[in-house]
């Protein structure tokens, strides 16, 4: 039996995910709106706003709603942990920037509000209903458009100095890599990422003289899965990759699992275990022995059930 129940709001770079979300886990309403950024900062927090009351007004009309409690938010970008604020993202909403998330929902709303990032709320949904349920120490890798991550410490997600650690994916995995836009050479997310994936394609492509083939990660996965020798060799730079990063990470942390998710580990089975081959060797083997590989089990939704199970968090 569920007590109670928050509104999750997950603001990606093209869609936001509403959802109220009770304390078992269960979405009880959902909805899905573009986030259209172009439009700025302040009408994506309109489209915010106005989602969250859309969300109150449903779930009051269901039969016997569990009483809201509490409002969550995650968001692409890092998240100044303390304010509520956004402190760094890309440009896909100008103004971004510095948008007082928390406090705005506050003045909107009646009830206590949490924001984060929106790969920490992805770990914070694993914490609390999925694979890290369990667990006190482990590392959850998002591979999705990028690279992000979210680690657990005694049971707590670490935040660092004022809450963007996590940024796993601007781990280099290569010094003599290409420029990220981070700043430093050869990072993770430009090898395991859907977009680092398309780029290996392309610059391969390039290489024997083919025009751009405009093939997405999805595709490069379909035709690895179905055994293509092309596809093989673009995975193999990218497991190869997220073997050594992971390997660094393993180091670094001590995890007792690292927890793999995002759009390119769907269907992941074969990544994972080619990964975890890789990963045996590269890391000492008293780490080696108390780690587990494991894929993410909180499905697409992950990240809105995430952001409203903050409030239990
Ligand atoms: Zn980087």
């Amino acid at each position: 039996m569920a007590h109670e129940a928050a509104i999750g709001v997950d603001i990606g770079g093209t869609k936001i995910h509403f959802a109220v979300v009770d304390d078992n886990g269960q979405i009880r309403c959902q909805d899905i709106v573009p986030t259209r950024g172009e439009r700025g900062a302040q009408a994506v927090m309109e489209t915010v706003l106005t989602g969250i009351a859309s969300m109150i007004d449903i779930h009051g009309r269901l039969e016997e709603p569990p009483p809201i409690t509490g409002i969550g938010i995650g968001s692409a970008g890092q998240i100044h942990y303390a304010t509520g604020n956004v402190a760094h993202a890309l440009d896909g909403i100008p103004g971004w920037i510095g948008t007082p998330i928390k406090r705005a929902v506050e003045q909107r709303f009646p009830y206590p509000v949490y924001v984060d990032n929106d790969v920490n709320v992805i770990g914070i949904a694993e914490k609390r209903f999925g694979a890290g349920r369990t667990l006190d120490h482990f590392i959850c890798l998002a591979l999705g458009t990028g690279v992000g991550g979210a680690i657990f410490h005694s049971g707590r997600l670490l935040r660092g100095a004022y809450g963007g650690a996590g940024e796993l994916g601007h781990i280099s995995v290569d010094f003599n890599g290409p420029r990220c836009s981070c700043g430093n050479f050869g990072c993770l997310e430009l090898y395991a990422s859907g977009t680092g994936i398309a780029r290996i394609v392309r610059e391969r492509s390039a290489k024997h003289g083919v025009s751009d083939p405009g093939i997405d990660s999805k595709d490069v996965m379909a035709a690895w899965h179905a055994g293509e020798s092309w596809a093989e060799e673009v995975m193999q730079v990218a497991i190869r990759a997220l073997s050594v990063g992971i390997s660094g990470i393993i180091h670094a942390f001590n995890p007792q699992a690292v927890i793999v998710g995002g759009g390119v580990a769907s269907n992941g089975d074969l990544l994972l275990k080619e990964v975890s081959e890789q990963v045996r060797q590269t890391t000492a083997s008293a780490m080696w022995n108390e780690v587990k590989l494991l894929p993410a089990s909180m499905g697409a939704s992950s990240g809105v059930i995430g952001a409203a199970a903050q409030r239990w968090f």
